[in-house]
């Protein structure tokens, strides 16, 4: 596909990112493209492929990535947003912005769980649903998209609410199990009630993860048949082990496995998904804020950790992160290919890492460097204030 800009277009809608060094797709069918430039318009992304192959005549901004990786921008699967860019689980402000430094241009609200004095009433719980999906939609801290408005299953809601919160622009329910609903069958029903209007369903998994949560076991995540395992590695504490196994092997959902979590009970997720041939399933999230805080390099750490001691080629690791969640979320960003969001960020090799490139860096457990973020089309950030300085770092040329 050649490059054939608009006539009305301009410098500003226009976007050129060559002398790439490494393209990570996000597609876990073909993580690595032989390509070195990719364009966009209008946030929005053309073209992607060989510089001599592409018309890049017209006027556009140029960024040289300067032999580095391009991935697509990074998804945080199982976010708590509040209101802002506030939490008041750790009184810290900034921690959307802060996770833009750690390549993270996407968010999904697991629900908005720690708003002080959260409603539980139906009516209210709805409102709350769609003032968040709407205060989200308009708010985008850094060039940071979050999807929010996840209602919490509460007793007593009937079919009609979830087609008014359908109508209303909410996407995802909030983790079943951290409202009154805790029984497998009610659970199952509301979750079928969401999925006929187009909801989308997460379900937390194991001990509770604060005082007021609670346990939910295997029997009921299988019953209630959410489309997503949150925190299949608990959040933080863990379901023994064979229960693990069991959800990956009479479950065909996706496996959530979150930062905020038992990293050997993500290590016996991914390896059972990886011996079941199912590694599409795999996605990640940070389950923050939470008691242990936010981590802006979160999903980077998880990363390097599944890669390194998951055994697992840095290139899909990255896959977890962006096309495998973006395909079972249905979002149309975490992948480089045309008709995509253009949200990107550029990684290389950590100064002085004993990597001997940028994916041996991460197989060997060390971050990667942040260089560059770009959401929808226009520079975020250049060099992240958080991750290990990137060895070499791509800069705008021409705008
Ligand atoms: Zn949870």
């Amino acid at each position: 596909m050649s490059h054939e800009a608009p006539a009305n277009s301009s410098a500003s809608n226009t976007l050129v990112i060559r002398n790439i060094g490494l393209l990570l797709s996000g597609d876990l069918d073909r993580p690595i493209l032989d390509a070195d430039t990719v364009v966009a318009v209008d946030g929005v992304i053309q073209s992607v492929g060989k510089e001599k192959d592409l018309d890049l005549s017209g006027p556009a901004t140029t960024v040289d990535a300067k032999g580095t990786a391009l991935a697509p921008g990074l998804i945080d699967s199982h976010v708590h947003p509040v209101c802002g860019d506030w939490t008041p689980r750790q009184n810290q402000l900034g921690w959307i912005e802060s996770c833009l430094h750690g390549g993270v241009t996407t968010m999904v609200s697991a629900g908005e769980v720690h708003t002080p004095g959260r409603p539980k009433d139906i009516v209210g719980l709805k409102a709350m649903a769609i003032f968040a999906q709407r205060a989200f939609q308009a708010f985008r801290p850094g060039g940071v998209k979050i999807y929010a408005g996840a209602p919490v299953l509460e007793q007593g809601m009937v079919e009609d609410d979830f087609k008014e919160l359908a109508a209303a622009g909410v996407k995802f329910l909030g983790e079943v199990g951290l409202g009154s609903v805790k029984d497998g069958s009610t659970g199952r029903r509301m979750v079928a009630w969401a999925r006929k209007y187009g909801i989308q369903s997460t379900i937390h998994t194991g001990g509770p993860s604060i005082p007021g949560s609670s346990l939910i076991d295997k029997d009921m995540v299988l019953e209630t048949d959410a489309d997503v395992i949150g925190h299949v590695n608990g959040g933080h504490t863990a379901l023994p082990d064979d229960q693990i196994k069991e959800l990956c092997e009479r479950s065909e959902r996706a496996l959530e496995i979150v930062h905020n979590g038992n990293e050997r009970a993500g290590l016996l997720a991914l390896r059972t998904a990886k011996e079941l041939k199912q590694m599409h399933r795999v996605i990640l999230g940070t389950d923050s804020p939470a008691g242990s805080g936010v981590q802006p390099l979160g999903i980077l750490r998880m990363i390097s950790m599944l890669s390194s001691l998951g055994e697992i080629p840095a290139e899909v690791a990255i896959c977890f992160a962006t096309g495998n969640t973006a395909k079972l979320r249905n979002l149309n960003c975490g992948m480089i290919a045309p008709g995509r969001e253009a949200s990107f960020v550029f990684l290389d090799t950590a100064q002085q890492s004993a990597g001997k490139n940028l994916l041996d860096s991460i197989q060997k457990g060390d971050l990667a460097g942040v260089g560059m973020v770009i959401t929808d089309g226009a520079v975020s950030i250049q060099r992240s204030r958080n991750t290990p300085p990137a060895t070499r770092v791509p800069e705008v040329v021409r705008r």
